[in-house]
């Protein structure tokens, strides 16, 4: 096992009661072992982009896991299967969907994992959240590319 690392996990739903959704996974995400939540954003309703279906919720959590990064991959995906996770196509809508933002400083680049997400620039459901509880990790001019992007904290 390694020395905890902080990493950040992008959270979102659309499907079913997506606030309650968010929520338990935030609170299964601190049931994973090894790990702990260390901060959580404000909750936001955001319109989908690439996708269909009624509003977003979105949050980002920071956590701290001495869980190598496939291997935190793989339970985030255990808890996105429970809650009734499926992907018919690309970009359909989810109940859960978890994503890795970023695992410490490492660069991962393999079939099933690429850290930093490589869409997060583009998107002001990871960025604005993410900004919020991790201020140094996200740049005014990063901010300024998502500005028209529309978000509601709720
Ligand atoms: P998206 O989150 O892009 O809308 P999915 O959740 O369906 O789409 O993505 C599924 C695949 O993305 C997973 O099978 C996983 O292997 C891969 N993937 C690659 N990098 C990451 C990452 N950083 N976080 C989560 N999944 C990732
Ligand atoms: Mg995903």
């Amino acid at each position: 096992m390694r020395d905890p690392v902080t990493a950040y996990v992008g959270l979102g739903a659309n499907l079913g009661d997506p606030v309650q959704a968010v929520l338990d996974a935030i609170t299964r995400i601190a049931e994973l072992p090894h790990t702990s939540v260390i901060r959580e954003s404000s909750l936001y309703r955001t319109a989908p982009i690439e996708s269909t279906g009624p509003h977003y919720i979105n949050a980002v959590v920071e956590i701290s896991t001495s869980l190598p990064a496939p291997e935190l991959l793989e339970g985030l995906q255990e808890i996105e299967a429970e809650a009734g996770r499926q992907r018919p196509y690309r970009n359909s809508p989810r109940t859960l969907d978890l994503d890795l933002l970023l695992y410490g400083n490492d660069r991962i680049d393999t079939a099933d994992l690429q850290v930093p997400h490589p869409r997060m620039n583009e998107r002001a459901f990871v960025l604005v959240p993410l900004a919020e509880i991790a201020p140094h990790l996200v740049s005014a001019d990063q901010l300024a590319v998502v500005a028209g992007q529309e978000l509601t904290p709720i």
